[in-house]
């Protein structure tokens, strides 16, 4: 094993591990302790009406302030967490940083929250929103959950408990990464989703390629149909911002807009409409 030093340093003696698990390992092992050590940072990306660029609210992203490997995007851990079973502890810093953020911010903004499906099947899952509302005071309908398809597609009993104990309380939920899972209508069908999110890697293709422009076309027609709201993600460029606006879509985020990026020192305020 590598010298180096840390909490919660594990000494390992198998020769058969490569240098790569051996990062896995500490990886996980230094994740035990971001927590509680206050190594993880929510950034927040803005969410924009399509029409003028108007503030509808953010979404929190996770990163982790890392001691010695410098900021880490979540592809870099969030995997380890759920091996680790820090999927709650992780998700519940989230959910309560994120509320007691947004209460500071104009109450016209909402804060959206990724939800690992993990964490949203477990006992408890809706104690613990109602405990980040309450805590923070910020207004229920402010919330909105992010779930990914592939949460939806292997909805358990728990899972539905879950989503219907949170939404009675007026907190909303949205279909994360739209049209890259396997059951997207059948997710439609059975969720309370108030909310779809066009997943990016739909938004790059949109003005290039006529078979992508063809599928967000029906996307937005069966969001729409439905009465949802329909956001698309990953918008760079003006071009892409256009043919949305055009096809209908309302609502965007992307790195056009805004990149996420730790809260101002102000807190935001909703431009006046
Ligand atoms: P997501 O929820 O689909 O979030 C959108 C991702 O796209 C973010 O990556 C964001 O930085 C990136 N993005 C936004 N606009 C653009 C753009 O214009 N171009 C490009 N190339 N990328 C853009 P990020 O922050 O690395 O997060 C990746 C994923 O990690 C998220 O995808 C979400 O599934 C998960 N995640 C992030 N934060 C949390 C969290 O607090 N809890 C849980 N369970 N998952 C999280
Ligand atoms: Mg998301
Ligand atoms: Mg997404
Ligand atoms: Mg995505």
């Amino acid at each position: 094993a590598k010298a180096g030093g840390g909490r919660g340093r594990i000494e390992v003696h198998d020769e058969a591990l490569s240098d790569g698990d051996v990062d896995q390992l500490q990886l996980e092992s230094d994740l035990r302790h971001a927590v509680d050590a206050g190594e993880l940072r929510l950034f927040y990306q803005p969410i924009v009406a399509l029409s003028d660029e108007t503030l509808l609210g953010y979404e929190a992203l996770i990163r982790w302030q890392h001691p010695t490997r410098g900021l880490l995007p979540p592809g870099a851990f969030l995997e380890a967490a759920e091996n680790n079973r820090l999927t709650s502890k992780l998700g519940a810093w989230v959910l309560r940083q994120a509320c007691s953020d947004a209460a500071g911010w104009d109450p016209g903004l909402r804060v959206h929250v990724n939800i690992s499906a993990r964490h949203l099947a477990e006992p408890g899952f809706s104690e613990l929103v109602a405990a980040a509302l309450e805590e923070s005071g910020l207004e229920s309908g402010r919330l909105e959950l992010e779930i990914t398809e592939s949460t939806a597609l292997f909805a358990a009993e728990a899972t539905l408990r879950s989503v219907s104990e949170v939404t009675a309380t007026g907190v909303t939920l949205a279909l994360d990464d739209f049209g890259t899972g396997y059951s997207a209508i059948t997710a439609l069908h059975r969720l309370p989703i108030h909310t779809v999110k066009i997943d990016r890697s739909f938004v790059a293709d949109v003005v290039t390629e006529p078979s992508t422009a063809a599928l967000v076309q029906g996307l937005l027609q069966l969001g729409q149909g439905m009465g949802l709201e329909v956001i698309a993600e990953g918008i760079e460029d003006a071009e892409q911002a256009t043919w949305l606006r055009e096809h209908g879509c309302t609502m965007a985020q992307g790195y056009a807009f805004g990149r996420p990026a730790p809260l101002p020192a102000e807190p935001a305020v909703a431009a006046p409409a």
